[in-house]
């Protein structure tokens, strides 16, 4: 995709086209945390992300993105698209939770709000809104600039072990999409490109055997030793 600046001084272009684009990001941001704040909240699991998906759909129409909802069959997936012609650029965000992870916000010990109950692991509430962030930023740099290209946002369900991409694969709503990122909270910033052909969940279950470990460790068997 071609730069309006490509044809500046090189070293000159790229440090203003990323100020741009910040500034982009900066101006909505509160927006955006706010919505994470409000996933984290709701912790919703596999396929149950009603209010999640749901805050994630009224924001996309609120940026006027043209909106699919249900997606590949799915009531909690959504498309997103904005732009015109050009590359399809995709960004992708996921908002479910997992079980037994209910945690206060903002303290560094586990304090559960629920006992037992559903909380988002690193940093998972934030996938879905910063990459609808991200998608937002790119729409509005297009639009600014009058570039052709559409940026869509792909909100996918079950991230955290119920397989919705590959539904989503499955259906074909990818077919068309020239490259599609996504994100993970991380100590440092990179960019990874992983390939991974499948996806299996498989649940081992290891039992051992109790017994006094000064007086008869012989006959124990540790469950632990076997993972
Ligand atoms: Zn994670």
């Amino acid at each position: 995709m071609s730069s309006p600046n490509v044809n500046e001084e090189q070293g000159t272009a790229a440090p203003r086209l990323l100020q741009h684009i910040w500034s982009l990001i900066e101006e909505k941001k509160n927006t955006f945390c706010d919505l994470s704040d409000r996933i984290w909240a709701t912790p919703e699991v596999n396929y149950t992300e009603l209010k999640s998906s749901r805050a994630h759909l009224e924001i996309l129409k609120a940026q006027g993105f043209r909106v699919t909802e249900g997606i590949a069959g799915l009531p909690t997936a959504m498309m997103g698209e904005a732009g015109a012609g050009g590359p399809v650029i995709a960004i992708l965000g996921e908002y479910d939770a997992l079980p037994g992870l209910s945690q206060q916000a903002d303290v560094a010990q586990p304090i559960a709000l629920e006992e037992g109950g559903n909380g988002h692991g690193c940093g998972h509430n934030m996938l879905g809104s910063a990459a609808l962030l991200a998608a937002t930023a790119v729409k509005d740099y297009l639009a600014s600039q009058g570039l052709p290209g559409r940026v869509r946002f792909y909100g996918c369900p079950a991230e955290e072990g119920g397989a919705g991409k590959g539904f989503m694969v499955r259906a074909g709503v990818f077919d068309d999409v020239d490259i599609a990122i996504c994100w993970h909270p991380g100590a440092f910033n990179c960019v990874k490109e992983p390939n991974s052909l499948a996806c299996n969940e498989i649940n081992y279950h290891f039992h051992g055997r109790a017994s006094h470990a000064s007086a008869t460790p012989h006959l124990g068997r540790s469950a632990l030793d076997a993972v």
